[in-house]
């Protein structure tokens, strides 16, 4: 078993990392919110890392997340991150604060229902394959203007901004472009002023750079959380 205690110190390693990416950015430590991933490990692991104080959590598997909530929902911000089909859509709405992974507009459409049926809302990030991938989920960065302006059609949707991953590599110059791009087409969205606040961008592997190039949401699971219970 895992002690509270080893995750209070992990804890603070990260954000000492956190800030001294954001020294080096000439950011506020205070602008970047740490999600910790907690897909690869039990409620009760999940509880401790609540505990141990972060109460932004991710998860990824509708199956896994609903019964975590069940139990830990009373406190926390709940991010959903992975990607979500359409079908699976009630059960996050009401319970998810975020999803981070909106790509389809007929999920909007499902999450803008389902919202509107309970009365509440949900804060989206819009995925953007930055990378061109073929294995990743997103819509490409010449379909975001339209994306974004449908999104006016869901009133129970809220835009928290743009979410991506990077190619899966240790060599942290290689994925520093694809951040330095969903950055740049946050921007060009705010000049057409569409409110895209924030960017979730940055894993275990490559959170530092992600924070270098202006992500304000990271998802850690495996440094943070580790990787089983
Ligand atoms: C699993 C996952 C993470 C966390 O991955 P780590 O490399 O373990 O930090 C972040 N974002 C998404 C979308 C994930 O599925």
């Amino acid at each position: 078993m895992i002690e509270m205690e080893h995750f209070s110190k992990r804890i603070a390693e990260i954000r000492h990392r956190v800030e001294k990416a954001c020294e080096r950015a000439g950011r506020s430590p205070d602008e970047v919110n740490i999600v910790a991933v907690t897909k690869y490990v039990d409620t009760e692991i999940t509880n401790q890392v609540m505990n141990a104080g972060c109460l932004h959590i991710g998860e990824s598997r509708v199956q896994q997340a609903v019964p975590k909530w069940k139990q830990l929902g009373d406190r926390g911000t709940w991010h959903f991150i992975g990607h979500l089909q359409r079908n699976k859509a009630k059960d996050i709405v009401g319970r998810f604060e975020y999803l981070h992974a909106l790509e389809s507009l007929q999920l909007a459409a499902e999450l803008d229902k389902r919202c509107a049926a309970l009365s509440t809302k949900i804060k989206c990030f819009i995925q953007v394959n930055v990378s061109g991938e073929k294995t990743k989920f997103g819509i490409s960065p010449a379909e975001l203007n339209d994306f974004a302006g449908s999104m006016a059609n869901f009133s129970h949707i809220e835009l928290a901004g743009l979410m991506t991953m990077a190619p899966n590599t240790p060599d942290r110059e290689e994925v520093r472009p694809v951040f330095r791009e969903l950055r740049h087409l946050q921007k060009e969205l705010q000049r057409q002023q569409f409110a895209v606040p924030h960017l979730s961008m940055g894993m275990s592997q490559d959170f530092e750079v992600a924070i270098e190039e202006g992500a304000t949401f990271v998802r850690l699971g495996s440094i943070l959380v580790g990787t089983s219970s």
